[in-house]
């Protein structure tokens, strides 16, 4: 590695002024990849100048000051990267997603706002029913939502549905890809077992088979849609799985008690009926709560107090939700979050804090901080490149970027996305895709059993994957409609 640092000091690579784009300097023989940057981001800070990343057989091998980085084995087959100028930031981590609903288009708004999830999903209490089915082919519409979100920097998901390859699907254990082991991490819908719609006040008469302690904490990590609504019902979903004494009489069946699963391991998805005493005692358990703000505004017509949240201490992911009412995007997901905590509590939250809720928070809930979420040595490098100008706030560059800033997208260290500039560090089947004005070569194809564009035609002018800055159709996220 000495010899390449010397030889780029001797090119005068480090008296370059930075610019927007990232630049091959030297193509090796390897996968491993030496980058050079100005603007790499960590939860303590940005690393500055004359900082490197150097990635080894599909890890992060070292993160810092070039001085610091030494003579490691097998650098002198590594290509060069200058990416001084852009910003380079852990690949995001989608905490929630319905995967499989990616071929189809955001509701229209009639502009409902309702008060439970079953008020749409099932049209009671004479709300209008949403009705939603999977377009097509379920895997094709799991790949086209994975390859959606690939390109807009997003490296893991999880989001109920999965198919080998593609992004990393952290709650399927043979959907984790390239370097990462199994844990049990569990996506549930109906915690309550309350698909059919059943909503209760001042009682847990659910039904039998709900979650309950014994089972969620044999979990590594338990992911549940609790309280998605803003009325008493959905604030009753909470206290059942959280206050062991609030109900004791058994229901005819035998269930129908409250249990307590409210733990370390849990994440609550939604959360929007909880009260902030209830956040209080979510934060005293250490629990961690999942945020869709998008899909929460197009349909209750609000959203969480997350300053609230974050200032109890709590672990606050973001996640898309779904096509229908959520973002397509988790820069959309961010851009709405920060308007929707303006308009409603009249906060600022800064675009760092949005960030990490895209990395290291959404690494947390699910349960892999060890290997995903940050740029740190010894995690896998799952590495996102975005160009611009640097003279922002570089986590502002990262969070709110569109599609077409994407320089490159890495999963483990494999070129997945890169820009023109970056075409010669990718292998294997890659393809030119247009991503608005720019061309991006995309590398999926092995993966994926066909081309990008062959799937694109097969699917016949469904919901697009490659997206505008504001995606078309785009679910509202402005506060809504009083019921
Ligand atoms: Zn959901």
């Amino acid at each position: 590695m000495d010899r390449i640092y010397h030889a780029l000091l001797l090119a005068g690579a480090f008296l370059r002024p930075a610019s927007a784009e990232c630049r091959i300097l030297k193509r090796g023989l390897s996968r491993d990849l030496l980058l050079m940057g100005d603007g790499i981001l960590t939860p303590d800070g940005v690393f500055q100048r004359d900082s490197v990343l150097f990635i080894q057989s599909g890890r992060i091998a070292y993160v810092g000051d070039i001085c610091g980085l030494g003579t490691s084995g097998g650098g002198d087959d590594a290509s060069v990267v200058d990416c001084r100028g852009s910003v380079i930031s852990p690949g995001f981590i989608n905490t929630h997603e319905h995967i499989d609903f990616s071929t189809v288009a955001p509701f229209p708004d009639i502009g409902e706002r309702v008060g439970h999830r079953h008020d749409w999903r099932l049209g009671t209490r004479n709300f209008t029913m949403r009705e939603v089915a999977v377009n097509g082919s379920e895997i094709d519409a799991i790949a086209w939502g994975e390859l959606r979100h690939i390109f807009s920097g997003t490296t893991s998901i999880i989001g109920g549905g999965m198919v080998p390859g593609l992004a990393r699907n952290l709650d399927f254990t043979d959907g984790l890809e390239d370097g990462l082991e199994s844990r049990l991490v569990i996506y549930d819908t109906f915690p309550l077992k309350d698909r059919l719609g059943i909503m209760r006040n001042g009682d847990c008469d659910y039904g039998p088979n709900a979650i309950d302690r014994d089972t969620a904490t044999q979990y590594h990590r338990y992911i549940g849609h609790i309280g998605e609504g803003i009325d008493v019902e959905a604030a009753n979903e909470f206290i059942c799985l959280s206050n062991v004494t609030f109900d004791t009489t058994p229901a005819i069946d035998g269930s129908g008690l409250s249990t307590d699963i409210i733990a370390p391991n849990v994440a609550l998805v939604h959360a929007l009926g909880l009260s902030l005493h209830d956040f209080d005692v979510v934060a005293a358990r250490g629990a961690k709560v999942v945020w869709s703000p998008r899909s929460n505004m197009y349909l209750y017509g609000t959203t969480l107090n997350v300053t609230h949240l974050l200032g109890a201490g709590i672990t606050v992911a973001l996640g898309t939700d779904w096509l229908p009412s959520g973002s397509a995007t988790m820069g959309r997901e961010a851009a709405c979050a920060v308007s929707a905590t303006r308009e409603i509590y009249n906060v600022s939250l800064a675009a760092k804090v949005l960030w990490e809720m895209a990395t290291i928070n959404a690494a947390r809930v699910a349960g892999y901080e060890d290997e995903l979420g940050s740029l740190e040595a010894g995690k896998l490098a799952d590495i996102v490149i975005f160009s611009g100008e640097r003279d922002g706030d570089p986590y502002e560059q990262a969070i709110f970027a569109p599609q077409e800033k994407i320089e490159l997208v890495l999963r483990g260290g494999k070129v997945l996305v890169a820009s023109s500039g970056m075409k010669d560090l990718t292998s294997g089947s890659c393809e030119q895709v247009s991503f608005g004005n720019v061309d991006k070569t995309v590398c999926v194809a092995d993966e994926l059993g066909s081309s990008f564009r062959e799937l694109e035609a097969s699917l016949r002018g469904v919901y697009p994957a490659v997206l505008p800055g504001v995606p078309p159709y785009e679910p509202s996220c402005k506060p809504g409609i009083k019921l």
